[in-house]
């Protein structure tokens, strides 16, 4: 029953993918921020930035996880990480409630394919802004440490994507790593901090 409804998923959404009716591009400026966690008013979101590519969505993701901005729960066990950051367009307007739907692996690198344990979906508030509440993935084999997450204006197509930890020693080793979809990561606080910003271009 469970890999079928997965199945179903993936097929739902690449069905949603393919019927998108412009090109989305994602680019990525976590790395363009001096300060993890600072809120740039006027952001650099120039064409100058290189546009990152779209990644795979994995054999692991579910559709329908609840909405909530905080994936944690008191039995589950790693590090805390909120991410920040904020969804634009090019030229810099914010894309006001666009969806956002994050999922990744535990603290032992297992996803839940039963329920939706570290899965959720929010929406970005009128600045285009989104916080996560969540801990550090685990690794799990072939690949380095990364969060899942999709990224759709309202009613527009889907941008699917994965983030990356900076510092990791399997990225250099992980075929799919993109250094442009970088994390910025603030460990100087109370709780590990990152930031990444999500650009959309319509093409
Ligand atoms: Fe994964």
């Amino acid at each position: 029953m469970r890999t079928r409804d997965v199945s179903q998923g993936r097929r739902d959404f690449v069905r949603m993918s393919a019927a998108a009716p412009v090109t989305l591009l994602l680019l990525a400026l976590g790395e363009a921020y001096e300060q993890p966690g600072a809120v740039s008013a006027t952001p650099a979101c120039t064409d100058e930035h290189e546009p990152a590519r779209q990644q795979t969505a994995g054999p692991f993701f579910l559709p329908h996880s609840p909405q909530r901005a905080s994936l944690l729960e008191p039995d589950i066990n790693g590090t805390e990480i909120v991410l920040t950051g904020r969804v634009y367009w090019t030229r810099c307007s914010a894309v006001s409630g666009a969806l956002l739907d994050f999922w990744h692996a535990n603290d032992a690198g297992e996803y839940d394919l039963e329920g939706f344990r570290l899965r959720g979906h929010q929406l970005a508030n009128c600045e285009g802004g989104y916080r996560l509440e969540t801990i550090v993935p685990g690794l799990y084999p072939g690949r380095t440490r990364h969060i899942h997450v999709t990224v759709q204006s309202p009613n527009g197509p889907i941008l699917t994507t994965q983030l990356y930890f900076p510092a990791e020693q399997r990225n250099a080793r992980d075929s799919l790593f993109d250094r442009r979809l970088l994390m910025t990561i603030d460990n100087g606080g109370k709780r590990k901090a990152a930031r990444f910003d999500f650009v959309l271009a319509l093409m």
